[in-house]
């Protein structure tokens, strides 16, 4: 795995799911690593990873909850260099049923906390010289899917403005990139993986993912190894969004 000696990574939503792996991995790797989540079951989470890593509790939609965390970052390992974006909510319903009220509730989480969190940390990265930032979108922020207005909506709002960001804060030497995770097995799809879909025809590997392989990719992100990589997206989705896999089914009948 690519080393992030000397790197101070923020990961938010990083209680348990994806963004503990997150967090756990990016350790092993040699990040300091500061883990917020509006739960308090993060200060286990970072109590389990050791020395390198700390809680602080966060709502990622208010920006005074922000400045805390950068000053709490910057007090404890005195710089940041990395963020993960990973704090997020998902609502599935159809659109007739979806309210005004549950679908700005998801895009605050999911694309004003986004957008909130890199103007946050952009100020530190210029000072330490660059940095990297990965925002977790979904498989939802690269193709249409039924249920996911709201949520489908903000994730590819994050993979937009990560461009645009990406595209403006080059020549600071902040790169911007987004990852999109397939159906990866985590608290909030416990049920849908376990229930399957019929032989899983949401990934061409016949499986659903594990966190750790989402974050192996962000872990790559975060490192010196992506060095030219920036307003990129990185599917990590086992080729959900590859194609019309479901059109294999039928083949095989
Ligand atoms: P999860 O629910 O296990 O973790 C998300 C974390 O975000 C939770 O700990 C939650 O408390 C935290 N959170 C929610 N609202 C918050 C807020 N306002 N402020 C701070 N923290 C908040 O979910 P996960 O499956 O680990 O997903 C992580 C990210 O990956 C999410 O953004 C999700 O949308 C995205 N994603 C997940 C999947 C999947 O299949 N699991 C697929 C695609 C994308």
């Amino acid at each position: 795995m690519a080393t992030l000696a000397g790197k101070v990574v923020i990961i938010t939503g990083a209680a348990r799911g994806m963004g503990a792996a997150t967090a756990r991995l990016a350790a092993e790797a040699g990040a300091k690593v500061v883990l917020t989540d509006v739960l308090t079951e993060g200060e286990r989470t970072a109590k389990l990873i050791g020395d390198s890593a700390r809680f602080i509790q966060q709502d990622v939609t208010d920006p005074a909850q922000w400045e805390r965390v950068v000053d709490f970052t910057l007090a404890r390992f005195g710089s940041i260099t990395g963020l993960v974006n990973n704090a997020g909510i998902t609502v599935n319903t159809l659109f007739e049923n979806d309210t005004l009220e549950s679908f700005e509730k998801v895009l605050k989480v999911n694309l004003v906390g986004v957008f909130l969190g890199m103007k946050s940390v952009i100020p530190a990265m210029q000072t330490a010289g660059g940095g990297s930032i990965v925002n977790i979108s979904s498989a939802a922020g690269l193709t249409g899917m039924p249920l996911t207005s709201g949520y489908g909506a903000s994730n590819w709002g994050v993979r937009g403005l990560s461009k645009v960001v990406a595209l403006e804060l080059g020549a600071s030497g902040i790169r911007v990139n987004s990852v999109h995770p397939g159906m990866v097995f985590t608290p909030t799809t416990a049920n849908t993986v376990r229930e399957g879909h019929g032989g899983f025809p949401l990934s061409a590997l016949g499986r659903a993912g594990r966190p750790e392989e989402v974050a192996r990719a962000t872990v790559f992100l975060l490192s010196d190894e992506s060095s030219y990589v920036t307003g990129a997206e990185l599917a990590v989705d086992g080729a959900w969004t590859a194609g019309q896999i479901t059109l294999l089914q039928f083949a095989k009948q």
